[in-house]
């Protein structure tokens, strides 16, 4: 292979690297656990490593940059990564500097919901769509808007959080310090929480967690829906009003063409579209939320290293 762009995703628990050709078909694709913990120059020799990897097995002649989508908060402007909440110890880290030092190549740094969803516009469920906006839904709910390919960025590059908009003013309370944010209420967290917290007399959740309500995620509260249960019914139920009460508000803010949804709550998303597609349909008095497209993503994982491979694309291809 001749020339070769490296997309890179950092993640709270695995980095992966993927290569990809001068058309966007991605070649070779490797992952290790990231260890954040271990310290960052740790981590940063990793990803090292696992870039020499991919190059060395895509065969590649020559790399044209590196695209990196990394969980936040992050300085794309500086290339710092400033997350020492789900990267524990990882606080100002020049992860671009250091790239740049290695491999002397362009290294670009965007938040990871906002490479997926480039990643999403470029090669998956929102292809060239105008106006995208995406939402991942798994351990929290991460959005991002992206407009005629470019990313939306909010004052001095900020990342806007629509994860963590208020619906219920009496609802708990996030780390974000809000009561009722979007993902306090909808998150797998906060699906695990409501079960943790039903009464589970005669639930099938008992039986699946093997009797130990502790260990409920929000997968075996789907799994447990499904088979008809009335706790996790009921459960599914408030989740899916909240979920569609955010959707429907990201759709009067900004009549997206595309909404994309993504991460391992939206594996389920089956149980929330009933309730979606009725509000979608009886509250587009103001804004055509009923024609707006809403698709599953399908880069699945790979979703952020496209996002980063893309933006080496569009500005050095
Ligand atoms: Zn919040």
């Amino acid at each position: 292979m001749d020339k070769v762009i490296v997309g890179i995703d950092i993640g709270g628990t695995i980095v992966r690297a993927g290569a990809f050709d001068s058309n966007g078909n991605l070649l070779v694709m490797r992952e290790t656990p990231i260890e954040a913990a271990r310290g960052p120059e740790r981590g940063l020799s990793k990803i090292q490593g696992l870039i020499e990897q991919v190059l060395a097995e895509s065969r590649a002649q020559s790399l044209t940059g590196i695209g990196i989508g990394c969980t936040g908060p992050l300085d794309p402007a500086r290339g710092t990564i400033n997350n020492p909440f789900t990267l524990p110890t990882w606080e100002d880290v020049p992860v671009v500097g250091w790239l740049q030092k290695c491999f002397h190549v362009p290294v670009t740094l965007e938040n990871d919901a906002d490479a997926a969803a480039l990643g999403e516009y470029w090669q998956g469920a929102g292809r060239n769509a105008k106006r995208l906006y995406a939402v991942t839904v798994g351990t929290g709910i991460g959005t991002a808007l992206i407009i005629d390919g470019q990313i939306y960025r909010g004052l001095d590059d900020s990342h806007p959080e629509g994860g963590h908009m208020v619906l219920d003013t009496a609802g708990p309370v996030c780390y974000c310090k809000a009561h009722g944010c979007w993902e306090s209420l909808c998150a797998g967290p906060a699906i695990e929480r409501q079960a943790r917290e039903a009464d589970l007399t005669n639930s099938q959740l008992l039986r699946i967690s093997s009797g130990e309500p502790e260990k409920i995620d929000a997968r075996m509260v789907f799994e447990s829906a499904r088979m008809g249960d009335d706790v996790s019914l009921r459960i599914v139920e408030r989740v899916s009003r909240y979920f569609a009460q955010g959707i429907l508000n990201i759709a009067t803010l900004f009549v997206p063409d595309v909404l994309v949804l993504s991460g391992g709550v939206m594996r389920s998303v089956d149980l929330f579209m009933p309730e979606l597609q009725r509000t979608m349909q009886t509250c587009a008095e103001m804004v055509p939320a009923n024609r707006i497209q809403i698709v599953p993503a399908q880069l699945g994982y790979y979703a952020g290293l496209y996002g980063g491979a893309y933006t080496i694309f569009n500005k050095h291809l």
